[in-house]
């Protein structure tokens, strides 16, 4: 590998308006960036890609440290740029909410997932007028990955 790596730079880009929030898993990050530059034709987005993705802002009342530092992150992306789109992905076997330090879970984890989406997107409404997350459950099986628009 050469000492110096240097790759073509897009000078027309400033701020993209598109906030994306998705697991940081390496079996589907590649897929997720597939996904949003073929799937949704969207090149170019601010990122927040942490264990769960999504979860870490519902978690007020269980870890509220985890989730200030969430909605502050959050924030400042919204105070950098007018953000039009809110694309939240969760993803089949996360191995975030499998960890047992969530404790019982009485339903299915992909449940669990859809209803945490939920609870952001309508938080997101709540706290930045004019935005519409899009909600996307993401699912690996039999070679292909899926996402599914909730
Ligand atoms: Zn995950």
């Amino acid at each position: 590998m050469p000492a110096t790596y240097r790759a073509l730079a897009d000078t027309f880009v400033t701020e993209s308006g598109i906030v994306v929030v998705h697991c940081s898993d390496p079996r589907y990050q590649p897929y997720c960036q597939e996904f949003l530059q073929k799937g949704l034709g969207v090149k170019h987005y601010s990122l927040i890609a942490v264990p769960g993705g999504a979860h870490f802002l519902t978690l007020s009342e269980y870890l509220p440290k985890f989730s200030w530092a969430g909605w502050r992150w959050t924030k400042f992306l919204f105070e950098l740029q007018k953000v039009t789109r809110v694309i939240l992905i969760a993803h089949d076997d996360c191995r975030w909410y499998q960890d047992l330090r969530f404790g019982f879970r009485p339903r299915p984890m992909r449940e669990h997932q859809i209803e945490d989406l939920q609870a952001v997107a309508r938080e997101i409404r709540t706290r930045f007028a004019g935005v519409r997350p899009e909600l996307y459950y993401a699912k690996m099986d039999a070679g292909q990955v899926t996402f599914e628009a909730l």
